[in-house]
């Protein structure tokens, strides 16, 4: 199944999608990461995008679409993906349909994690990350159980540099006037999910397990 998750910053997309990729056997594609990766590898793309993502601004579609579409060029993502991160606006949901046209896909669902700002602001300005499996903590909700270390890999953890409160504020508008708008984009089409996000990650993730197997009751889930 090819599934796209919505929502804001700190809805909890890249938790739940890496969860998602992992019980259904498919590729999590996050444009966060890749973008991430290419900062820290210092490709040209990466130098490009840093000053935008540092700021909480979208790194300009031709560059995050250019990337994608290499993504997409790889064999895996025909067995079904998680795709987090994309897209961002209209324009990208327009761009991602021709994406997957040439190899004959498209998204078969959207789900949109509803998740109020107080909650958004809490999660983002407590969450740690993993320097190398970019597996995600919590300081307070889902501390490691050593401190800023990963339970899986023992690699160092690290605050994002955009997870710092005036730049979430700030994520948060690009996110209303820009983003909001591709919720209505799956809608029109018939395809969008929307569930309430604010609860415990497990929890979430049963719910979104629930609506996948509603939708294609043929699709296995691993325990
Ligand atoms: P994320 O990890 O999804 O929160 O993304 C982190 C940052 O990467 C965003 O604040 C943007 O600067 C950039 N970014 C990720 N995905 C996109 C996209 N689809 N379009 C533009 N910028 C993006």
């Amino acid at each position: 199944m090819n599934i796209v998750l919505l929502g804001p910053p700190g809805a909890g997309k890249g938790t739940q999608s890496k969860r998602l990729a992992e019980r259904l056997g498919v590729p999590h594609i996050s444009t966060g990461d890749l973008l991430r990766k290419n900062v820290t590898d210092g490709t040209e793309l990466g130098r490009e995008a840093k000053s935008y993502m540092d700021k909480g601004l979208l790194v300009p579609d031709d560059l995050v679409t250019r990337m994608l579409t290499n993504r997409f060029e790889q064999k895996d993502v025909r067995k079904g993906f998680i795709l987090d991160g994309y897209p961002r606006n209209t324009a990208q949901a327009a761009t991602l349909d021709g994406i997957l046209s040439g190899p004959g896909l498209s998204i078969d669902m959207a789900v949109y994690l509803d998740t109020c700002e107080e909650v958004i602001v809490q999660r983002l300005s407590g969450r740690l990350v993993c320097s190398k499996c970019g597996a995600n903590y919590h300081a307070v909700n889902m501390p490691p159980k050593k401190t800023m270390i990963c339970d899986s890999c023992s690699a160092p953890l690290y605050q994002r540099a955009d997870d710092k409160e005036e730049t979430i504020r700030r994520r948060l508008e690009v996110y209303n006037k820009e983003s909001a708008p591709v919720i209505d984009y799956y809608a029109e089409k018939g395809i969008l999910s929307r569930l309430a996000a604010d609860g415990e990650a497990l929890a979430v993730l049963d719910k979104i397990i629930d609506l996948v197997r509603k939708n294609d009751d043929s699709v296995k889930v691993k325990k």
